[in-house]
């Protein structure tokens, strides 16, 4: 753990393993934290922050630089820790770590670019002020699928704006973490500025977070259940939240869209970490009249599709974080093959050639999925591609937006009309037309309902750590 500027142990002196999801293999221990070390972390950031936020933006800008451009110098070490303990292909790995820069750089740049405004009054012997000020000690958690590029979305954007951060990454994938505040620590960011605490309860590391009230904002990224109940905590204190939760994501053939063209976007974008990413497509509306040359495309790109280590450079699909994963996802197949879904490809687990000893699943095609069938509901967050045929494109808008989710959906059509149509009338903030990739630094990323509150990246990745202060002056 990372606490006041020092590598420390837990006070319990306690550690927990880590392993390699493609092999099983132990990669290392790390320290177990607990409540008492996430108070320590507290501490630390509740004392750095007064020095830190009185910093000019240029000055903490120069940290984000200098950060950034270890990480660039660090890019190929970083990606193999990525790889060795999240499972994701080395290339993937270095895109990740690539995405997970940007982030120090935009927000380098952004926190410069945090204005005030002055307001004319009515009275003649008023001025109006406004001042953005940081909103104090963050508390941040983040998830293992992008484990670099969440942590840094969230710390670069917090240290921009002037606070202070005490950050739990996943338990699966701490030295991620851990390589990544090494880097925070050789950018010289000052002691207490940016602290890590690792665990494997995280309960009271979350407890922790949300009891003390030196804490000020809570941001999160992982999973609707998790994200609600820290809401629930924070509002105890009036925390300021941001959550970037799960997804459900739309991905819409339009009939007049290039079904092959289509089938190939899919295929690059649903297998993608293993369909591990809150914005894979998990519904996939095709066009009765399309569906042969759709799934011919997509079953010739899956079959092509290779399991195994990320290190291995022809690996399209990595393992899952666990046995968990593998479970939830098998039983989703199951029951939309029960149901009377058609299973085209993959549909089992991997245990061929060594596959049995990490946690593998086959690139999976589902046809013909209907409503009564849990995958039709439920974030899948694996490698299967369920498809949902229709007829009547007039219905496809309220299919689409029939879920409680609203973070990413794609719509393929050669028509602007129609392109608008879905851009403005589908409740997701993310809206891929014709783009599998709508994500940047520089893009505002974030989800409505119950995908989560505020946006991450962008100018708005900085909002959300500012307070706004009114000065009224009577002169
Ligand atoms: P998760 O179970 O919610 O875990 C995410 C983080 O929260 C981990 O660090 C986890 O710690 C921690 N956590 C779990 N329970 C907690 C508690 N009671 N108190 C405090 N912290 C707690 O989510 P996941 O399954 O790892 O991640 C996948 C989910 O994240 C998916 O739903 C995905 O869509 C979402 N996600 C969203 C975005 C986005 O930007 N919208 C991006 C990536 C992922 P442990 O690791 O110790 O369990």
């Amino acid at each position: 753990m990372f606490i006041a500027g020092q590598w420390t142990d837990a006070e319990s002196n306690r550690v927990f393993d880590v392993f390699n999801p493609a092999n099983g293999e132990k990669i290392g221990e790390v320290p177990d934290g607990n409540h008492r070390d996430a108070a320590r972390a507290i501490d630390a950031a509740h004392d750095a922050l007064p020095a830190w936020s009185r910093l000019s933006a240029y000055q903490r800008s120069s940290y984000l630089y200098g950060a950034y451009q270890l990480m660039m110098d660090q890019k190929e070490q970083l990606a193999q820790v990525m790889t060795e303990e999240q499972g994701k292909p080395l290339r993937a790995a270095l895109n990740e770590v690539q995405y997970g820069a940007d982030f120090l750089l935009w927000f380098a740049e952004e926190g410069k670019r945090v204005y005030g405004r002055t307001i004319p009054s009515a009275r003649t012997d008023q001025r109006f002020i406004v001042l953005r000020q940081p909103v104090g000690v963050v508390g941040a958690i983040t998830p293992w699928n992008y484990p670099i590029s969440m942590i840094t979305r969230k710390v670069a954007p917090a240290l921009a704006a002037g606070c202070t951060i005490v950050l739990k990454p996943a338990q699966d994938t701490p030295f991620c973490a851990r390589s990544v505040f090494e880097v925070f620590e050789k950018a010289g960011v000052p002691p207490g500025v940016a602290n890590l605490v690792t665990a494997l309860a995280p309960e009271p590391i979350g407890e922790a977070l949300l009891e003390d009230n030196r804490v000020r904002k809570l941001t999160f990224t992982g999973s609707t259940p998790v994200g609600k109940m820290l809401a629930r905590g924070a509002a105890k204190q009036m925390k300021r939240v941001s959550l970037e939760l799960g997804g459900h994501a739309p991905f819409i053939v339009c009939r007049d869209a290039d079904p092959v063209h289509a089938a190939k976007g899919l295929a690059l974008v649903k297998f993608l970490n293993t369909g591990q990413a809150c914005i894979s497509p998990n519904r996939i509306f095709v066009h009765t009249d399309m569906i042969g040359p759709f799934i011919s495309e997509l079953s010739k790109r899956v079959s092509a599709m290779r399991a195994g280590s990320g290190f291995d450079p022809a690996v399209r699909i990595g393992p899952l974080v666990n046995e968990a994963a593998l479970g939830k996802i098998d039983r989703q197949v199951r029951d939309a093959i029960e149901k009377g879904a058609q299973l085209i490809a993959g549909g089992r687990r991997l245990i061929e050639n060594g596959l049995e000893r990490g946690h593998f699943y086959a690139p999976t095609i589902l046809n013909q999925v209907t409503a009564d069938m849990a995958i039709y509901r439920e974030e899948t967050f694996g490698p299967v591609a369920p498809i949902i045929l229709y007829d009547d494109e007039d219905e496809l808008l309220a299919m689409a937006n029939d879920t409680d989710y609203g973070l990413a959906a794609y719509v393929y059509t050669r028509d602007l009309q129609t392109a608008f149509k879905f851009f403005e009338g589908l409740h997701f903030g993310i809206v891929g037309i014709n783009d599998i990739n709508p994500t940047s630094a520089a893009a505002p990323f974030g989800g409505m309902k119950e995908s989560g509150l505020g946006r991450e990246g962008a100018i708005e990745g900085i909002e959300e750590y500012l307070e706004t202060k009114l000065g009224g002056f009577s002169i």
